[in-house]
């Protein structure tokens, strides 16, 4: 089975309450790119992946002013699998849609995983890759613990029940050809999603849900960046009593 991921990282993380008007040195400024004891978010995220051992090759969606430094940081990395880089586009679906096009039509399923999101568990992303191996499509995802409401003009319209939602997370796992198809289709309708799932749920295919977990956080806001390095140093902490 050819297991292809994706992981989009072409984003200009201005959520993260900094602008980044020259060109990215690692560590200074882009959330995929911040050091984690020494790396790049992005890095700490491909080692998962090459790790896994149902994936085949990981396809990094870049901006072009970053793809230089990032090829020589992949060259010293020396990494056992193929991971190959194409230029990201505007929007994080123009980031995979791109990546996607490069891939070999031969591929069994490709996994899209957001490259902000370093602590996935290797057993969660094999889970999510056998069960779209077996029903065409999964995603990882979590129960809410907060209520949600749906709100308009700052007043409450009514309150979701909880037991009917979930948090969708990556990685978002597809068979090949289904997933183009969603993207066909989107781009045909004009249609931009926020995740791969939506754009498959609009061919009325059924997606899985794998659970996820709340370590699987997506690097987004500075305060992220606190708890990314607790969990860092706990599992540094776990592998050290474990040697
Ligand atoms: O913007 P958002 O937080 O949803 O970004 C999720 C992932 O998509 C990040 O890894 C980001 O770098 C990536 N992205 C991208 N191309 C864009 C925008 C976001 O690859 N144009």
């Amino acid at each position: 089975m050819k297991v292809s991921v994706i992981l989009p990282a072409a984003g200009l993380g201005t959520r993260m309450g900094r602008s980044s008007p020259s060109p990215e040195k690692f560590g200074t400024s882009r959330k995929q790119f911040m050091l984690l004891e020494g790396s790049p978010i992005l890095l700490h995220t491909i080692r998962r992946f090459v790790a896994a051992p149902s994936v085949t090759e990981i396809v990094v969606a870049l901006r072009q002013e970053d793809s230089e430094w990032a090829a020589e940081l992949l060259r010293q990395e020396g990494f056992p699998k193929p991971v190959r880089l194409v230029q990201g586009g505007d929007s994080r679906q123009q980031s995979v849609e791109n990546a996607l096009a490069s891939i070999s039509i031969d591929t069994d399923l490709v996994a899209v995983h957001d490259a902000v999101r370093p602590f996935i568990e290797i057993e969660t992303i094999e889970k999510a890759i056998a069960e779209a191996a077996a029903n065409g499509a999964a995603i990882v995802g979590i129960v809410p613990v907060d209520t949600v409401k749906q709100v308009h003009l700052n007043k409450v319209r009514s309150t979701i029940p909880r037991e009917r939602l979930m948090l969708a997370q990556t990685p978002q796992v597809f068979r090949y050809d289904l997933l183009r198809r969603g993207f066909d289709k989107a781009r045909e309708d004009g249609f931009i999603g926020t995740d791969e799932s939506s754009l498959v749920e609009r061919l009325d295919v059924d997606v899985h849900v794998v659970p996820g977990s709340d370590r699987n956080i997506k690097i987004t806001r500075q305060s992220d960046m606190e708890l990314a390095r607790l969990f860092l140093s706990e599992e540094t902490a776990k592998v050290a009593s474990q040697a």
